[in-house]
């Protein structure tokens, strides 16, 4: 449903896709008081399972944690944060409960804007579960959907109330599907920002080696067909465009640009055009200068990021997607404990992600999830804070950061008139970063989440 708009009360669901007869509603409901019916309805929504969530449009919630961290800055010990409907309208020590609003309590715990991870694939499994090469050629699309479902469930119940999915990685428009499943209320996930398949220079990308034309993990274009292309994935439901601008051409190789500067001047005007944003998957020097020269919002990886490149990556305003966790992961199914002596293109990345600290780029979290678990989203934050962000820098992106790099502006904070998307977890991840992994309650637009 469009934010800010309500299903009139007659009409209004009680769980996802689940409405009562009306004359057997009202006369269940009328007898209760708003309480009641609330209480009900939870437990109404326990027994049809975990992929029904409470619509409590009018219902007010005060969320009394230990600590608020509202999206910048430390955290408020002490505060308090209440939510009516959708939308949070109260934060401050002095937040009192309306009439007939519920009150939960939440010892222990730090308050936190719902979590935002910029750089996820929803469709993909961990590699060291089935190669992605595997997952593209031989996974049915039905397996893959499914599994995405199950990935978007665990997504949530970790705290993170948006992501930004950038392409199926050959599964086609399924994301769009995904999408509109999860804003139905069929299936429970996050918020998805979704880049439908992506877009890769003819002949660049994979699966290759094959006798045969096998599926591709992204669409294909070259020359002024790229315009072609990117109206035609905004047509099937992209929110962001996302070109690949390196990859490696054959085995062993290295990573070389792929499209032009001119390939990715069209491609990207076209989606700026469109009010669609760019993210650009680069890694090369070269591949990062042409897509930052091209108007890319985001580059995703960066790994081999120079002084130089960086420097123009910030005086053009893009922002940096390290996806640090992706190295990590990939490292370790390649063998790594994760003891010393640590691996070269550990070493590499960790020196990669100083320089871009040290050049002051806006950088976004988000781990490239997907190559290892979904629901071990955190993973990103922190390598993050283990490799040298202080840890509420590392807890800003996670939430207002990347909020503002995703055009976002109704969410990443604590703030009235935002929307009511909050996770709380027990400690505080101020000071111990894994506190974020101890979620015990997620809200999204004002509703909790089963566990
Ligand atoms: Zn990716």
């Amino acid at each position: 449903m469009p934010a800010g708009s309500r299903p009139a009360k007659r009409d209004r669901p009680i769980g996802l896709g689940i409405r009562l007869p009306v004359p057997a509603r009202s006369a269940w409901l009328v007898a209760m008081s708003a309480w009641n019916r609330f209480a009900a309805l939870l437990a109404l929504s326990t027994l049809l399972g975990p992929a029904c969530l409470v619509r409590a449009a009018d219902h007010s919630l005060l969320l009394v944690p230990d600590r608020v961290f509202t999206g910048e800055g430390a955290p408020h010990p002490g505060w308090k944060v209440l939510v009516s409907g959708e939308r949070i309208v109260a934060v401050g020590p002095e937040v009192k409960a309306p009439a007939g609003a519920e009150t939960l309590a939440l010892p222990g715990t730090t308050l936190l804007p719902g979590l935002i991870d910029a750089h996820v694939h929803l469709f993909l499994h961990p590699y060291n579960e089935a190669s992605w090469n595997d997952q593209v050629v031989k996974e049915p699309l039905a397996l893959r959907t499914a599994r995405a479902v199950a990935a978007a469930r665990a997504t949530l119940a970790a705290g993170f109330t948006t992501v930004r999915d950038l392409g199926t990685e050959g599964a086609g428009d399924a994301d769009a599907g995904l999408k509109a499943a999860i804003d139905q209320g069929v299936v429970p996930g996050p918020h998805l920002l979704i880049a439908d398949r992506a877009i890769v220079a003819t002949g660049a990308y994979g699966p290759k080696g094959y006798a045969f034309d096998v599926p591709q993990g992204a669409e294909e274009a070259s020359g002024s067909d790229i315009v072609r292309v990117v109206r035609s994935q905004i047509a099937h439901g992209a929110d962001w465009v996302k070109f690949y601008a390196d990859y490696r051409w054959g085995p062993g190789e290295p990573s070389r640009a792929t499209f032009s500067l001119a390939e990715l001047e069209a491609g990207v005007a076209a989606a700026h055009d469109a009010g669609r944003k760019v993210a650009v998957h680069a890694s090369t020097p070269e591949g990062m200068r042409r897509a930052i020269l091209a108007g890319a919002d985001t580059i995703e990886h960066g790994n081999d990021a120079t002084p130089e490149v960086l420097a123009l990556l910030k005086a053009r305003g893009a922002a940096l997607c390290p996806t640090l966790a992706a190295t990590e992961a990939i490292t370790r199914y390649g063998g790594w404990s994760g003891a010393a002596p640590e691996p070269a293109g550990i070493a590499a990345k960790r020196a990669s992600f100083a320089a871009a600290i040290k050049a002051g780029v806006t950088l976004c979290g988000g781990g490239d999830t997907g190559v290892f678990a979904h629901g071990d989203n955190a993973r990103e934050e922190e390598l993050m804070a283990a490799w040298g962000l202080p840890h509420l820098e590392v807890l800003r992106i996670a939430t207002s950061g990347n909020a503002a790099v995703l055009g976002l502006a109704d969410r990443g904070s604590i703030k009235p008139g935002m929307r009511a998307d909050l996770v709380a977890v027990q400690g505080d991840p101020a000071a111990e970063i894994t506190a974020l992994r101890h979620v015990v309650l997620v809200i999204k637009d004002g509703v909790r989440t089963p566990r």
